[in-house]
C-alpha cells in the first residue's frame, strides 16, 4: 500500500500519530529499519499495546546481501509464529554440514534437528509482515538526521516517498538500520573496526552440482582464515560466498570477488561442480558485517541500537539474523519498562546494554577465540583429519555451528593435546 506522509502510514493503526499541539508526529518509540532486528522489536512492541512507528528507506519485500542460512537459534522466530510460515516460502531445509580443510578433508556432518535457508528477500517479508499487523510503519522513508534536546536524541528526521523532509518525534529512538546505520553514526556509535568487520560476497547460482540438504563450509586456502561457503536456498538455486576478517583482507591485499571467483574457476574442490552451473544476473554483492569480537557502545540518552547497528554478529559463522531478532526481543524489553518508568536516560538504558551482553558476550567470547584458532593452518587441518575419524572430534566439530554450549570444548587447550596424541 502506498501512503501519504502527511496524513498516513501503514500498518496496525493506519493513523500517524499527528500531534495538533505541537504541529508534528508523535510515537512512544520510532524504530529506524524493517530488518530481522527492527521488525521483531516492532512487532513486540505492538502486540504490547505501545504506540509505534517503524521506519524504513526501502519497500518490501527488499533485499538483504546475505549467505540466507538460518542455522543459529530459531527460538524468537519459533515463538513468533515465523518458522511455520518458511515451509510456505522458497527455502531450503538444511539436515547437516559439510566441511572441507585447507588440505581438502572433507568432514559430514548431521544435525540432530533440521534448520533453514531462505533468501533474505523472502524471509525478512516475513518478519516485516508481523511488524506491520502490529505497529504503524512508513516505507520507502530514509532518516537522515536525529532529533534532539541537548544530548538526549528525541527523535528523527527524513525524506519520504513524497521527497518532503518530515519530523518524527519519540520518547525513545531504537537503531535497527544495520551495519551502516545512521542512528550509529549519528550518536557516536558506529565502529566498522577492521579487527572486528568483516566483508563479505555472496552471489546466487543455479545448476551447481552436488548440492544436498545441508549447508557446505570450506576452509580453502585461498580465503583463510575465512571460508567459501555454498548454502541451497530452494528452487535449484544456491547462495555462494566468501568473507573475511578486515585486517587480514587488507594484509594480504585480497578482493573478495575476485578471491571468490578464483576458488569457483580454479580449486579442484569445485572447478567441476561449477562447470555447469550459471550465476544470476546482478547478483553479486558485497557488505560489511561488524562482528561481536568486540563489545560496542549500543545505547544513550534517548535511543538504543539492535542487531547489525550494535555490531552483533557471530565472529566465527558470520551469523547476525539471530541475534538482530535477540537484541530486538531485549529492546522491545527495555523499551518498555522505560516507558512504565518515563525513564529514557543513558543510565536506565545501560540495563538493555548489559543485558545484551550479558546473554551474547559468552558467545561471542568462545567464537572469536575459535575464529582465531582457524587462521592457524595446521590445527584447523589436524581437527579435519582426526574429526574424519574420530566421532568425539566430530561432535565438537559440529557445535561450531549447532551447539554453542559445546563450543567451548573446541577451544580449550585440552582439545588439542588430546587430538595430537589421539
Ligand atoms: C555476505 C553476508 C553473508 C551473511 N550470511 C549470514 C547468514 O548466512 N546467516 C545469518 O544469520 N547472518 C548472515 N549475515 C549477517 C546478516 O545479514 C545480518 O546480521 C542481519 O541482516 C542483521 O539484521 P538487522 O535487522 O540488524 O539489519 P538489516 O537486515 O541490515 O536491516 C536494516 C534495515 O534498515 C534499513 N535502513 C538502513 N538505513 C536506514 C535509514 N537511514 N533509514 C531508514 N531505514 C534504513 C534497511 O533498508 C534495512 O531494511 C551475513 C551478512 C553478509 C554481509
Amino acid at each position: 500500500m502506498e501512503y501519504d506522509t502527511s496524513k498516513a502510514s501503514e500498518g496496525a493503526s493506519n493513523n500517524m500519530g499527528y500531534d495538533s499541539r505541537s504541529e508534528g508526529y508523535y510515537y512512544d518509540i520510532v524504530i529506524v529499519g524493517g530488518g530481522p532486528g527492527g521488525s521483531t522489536c516492532a512487532a513486540l512492541l505492538g502486540k504490547a499495546g505501545k504506540k509505534v512507528l517503524l521506519l524504513d528507506k526501502a519497500h518490501f519485500p527488499r533485499d538483504k546481501t546475505c549467505g540466507d542460512a538460518l542455522s543459529g537459534s530459531l527460538r524468537v522466530q519459533k515463538d513468533m509464529g515465523i518458522t511455520e510460515k518458511i515451509r510456505d516460502v522458497q527455502h531450503a531445509v538444511i539436515n547437516g554440514v559439510e566441511f572441507s580443510s585447507p588440505e581438502g578433508v572433507v568432514v559430514d556432518i548431521p544435525f540432530e534437528s533440521n534448520g533453514f535457508c531462505c533468501p533474505r528477500y523472502v524471509y525478512d517479508n516475513l518478519v516485516f509482515r508481523e511488524a506491520l499487523a502490529s505497529v504503524d510503519v512508513i516505507q520507502n522513508f530514509e532518516v537522515t538526521s536525529l532529533l534532539r534536546e541537548g544530548s538526549r536524541v528525541v527523535g528523527v528526521s527524513g525524506n519520504g516517498a513524497d521527497g518532503g523532509m518530515k519530523e518524527i518525534r519519540a520518547k525513545l529512538v531504537i537503531g535497527a538500520d544495520g551495519a551502516f546505520s545512521l542512528v550509529a553514526r549519528e550518536t557516536g556509535c558506529h565502529d566498522l573496526d577492521p579487527k572486528h568487520t568483516i566483508t563479505a560476497v555472496r552471489a546466487y547460482y543455479t545448476g551447481v552440482a552436488g548440492v544436498a540438504d545441508k549447508i557446505e563450509l570450506h576452509f580453502v586456502n585461498e580465503i583463510l582464515p575465512g571460508y567459501f561457503w555454498i548454502f541451497p536456498v530452494g528452487n535449484g538455486r544456491c547462495n555462494v560466498g566468501v568473507g573475511m576478517v578486515d585486517d587480514i583482507m587488507m594484509k594480504k591485499k585480497l578482493q573478495m570477488p575476485s578471491s571468490m571467483m578464483k576458488i569457483i574457476n580454479e580449486n579442484p574442490l569445485f572447478r567441476e561442480r561449477f562447470s555447469g552451473a550459471t550465476m544470476e544476473k546482478g547478483s553479486l554483492k558485497g557488505w560489511r558485517l561488524p562482528i561481536g569480537s568486540k563489545r560496542r557502545k549500543m545505547h544513550g540518552d534517548g535511543f538504543v541500537l539492535v542487531g547489525d547497528a550494535a555490531g552483533l554478529i557471530d565472529p566465527f559463522t558470520g551469523e547476525g539474523i539471530s541475534n538482530a531478532t535477540v537484541s530486538g526481543e531485549i529492546a522491545a524489553n527495555w523499551a518498555i519498562k522505560a516507558l512504565d518508568a518515563q525513564n529514557f536516560s543513558s543510565s536506565f538504558l545501560k540495563g538493555y546494554a548489559d543485558e545484551v551482553w550479558t546473554f551474547l558476550g559468552p558467545k561471542m567470547k568462545t567464537s572469536y577465540r575459535l575464529q582465531r584458532i582457524g587462521r592457524i593452518k595446521f590445527l584447523t587441518n589436524l581437527i579435519f583429519r582426526k574429526a574424519a575419524r574420530s566421532r568425539h572430534v566430530m561432535d565438537s566439530l559440529k557445535s561450531m555451528v549447532d551447539n554453542m554450549d559445546q563450543r567451548n570444548n573446541i577451544i580449550n587447550p585440552l582439545f588439542y593435546l588430546r587430538l595430537l596424541l589421539a
